[in-house]
C-alpha cells in the first residue's frame, strides 16, 4: 500500500504492517509528530499511541521507513504481552530481527546537510556570522564595520 503524509494514511500503513508482520492487530493511534527533530518514531507506554517523524519518509523514503514502523511495533507488541519490550531485553532483539525492523533511526541531519551552528551577531551593524565552531570573540570582528561580535544562540542550519 502506498504511505502518503497524512495520518489516515499512516493508521492504515501501521495496521497493514502490524497484520502482516505480526499477526497482531495494531488497536491504538499512529500519527505524525512534525516536531520530532531525530527521532524516528516514539511509543507511548502509557497511552500504546505511536508518533513518527515525517522527515523520515521524505529524506529515506518508505523502506527506512518501515524500518522504523516494525522497530516501535516490535516496543508496542511486546509491551502489550508482557515480554521484554525495551532494546536491551532478549525478546525485542530477537523479534526485531525476525521482522526485519531497523535497529537504529539513521541520521537526518547528516544525510540533509543539517547542522549545527554558532550564531553570532555584530553588536554594531548586526551581520549574522554562523560558524561551526565557537570562536573567541575577544580576537574576532565584524568583516563589514569592524564592530566586536557577540554570540547570539546555537543553531541548526539547514544547508
Ligand atoms: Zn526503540
Ligand atoms: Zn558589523
Amino acid at each position: 500500500m502506498k504511505l502518503i503524509r497524512t495520518d489516515d494514511s499512516l493508521q492504515a500503513y501501521v495496521e497493514a504492517v502490524s497484520e502482516e508482520w505480526f499477526h497482531h492487530p495494531f488497536r491504538h493511534r499512529a500519527t505524525f509528530n512534525s516536531r520530532l527533530r531525530t527521532t524516528g518514531g516514539r511509543y507511548h507506554l502509557q497511552t500504546h499511541h505511536l508518533d513518527f517523524n515525517p522527515k523520515i519518509l521524505d529524506v529515506f523514503g518508505e523502506a527506512v521507513f518501515l524500518g522504523i514502523v516494525k522497530h516501535e511495533l516490535c516496543h508496542y507488541h511486546l509491551h502489550i504481552a508482557g515480554r521484554g519490550y525495551q532494546h536491551r531485553d532478549a525478546d525485542f532483539r530477537k523479534l526485531l530481527k525476525e521482522v526485519g525492523g531497523l535497529r537504529h533511526t539513521p541520521s537526518i541531519e547528516q544525510k540533509s546537510g543539517v547542522a549545527k551552528r554558532w550564531h553570532y551577531q555584530c553588536s554594531q551593524c548586526g551581520q549574522s556570522y554562523y560558524r561551526k565552531r565557537r570562536v573567541n570573540t575577544a580576537s574576532y570582528c565584524c568583516g563589514r564595520c569592524h564592530g566586536k561580535l557577540k554570540l547570539f544562540e546555537q543553531v541548526i542550519c539547514e544547508q
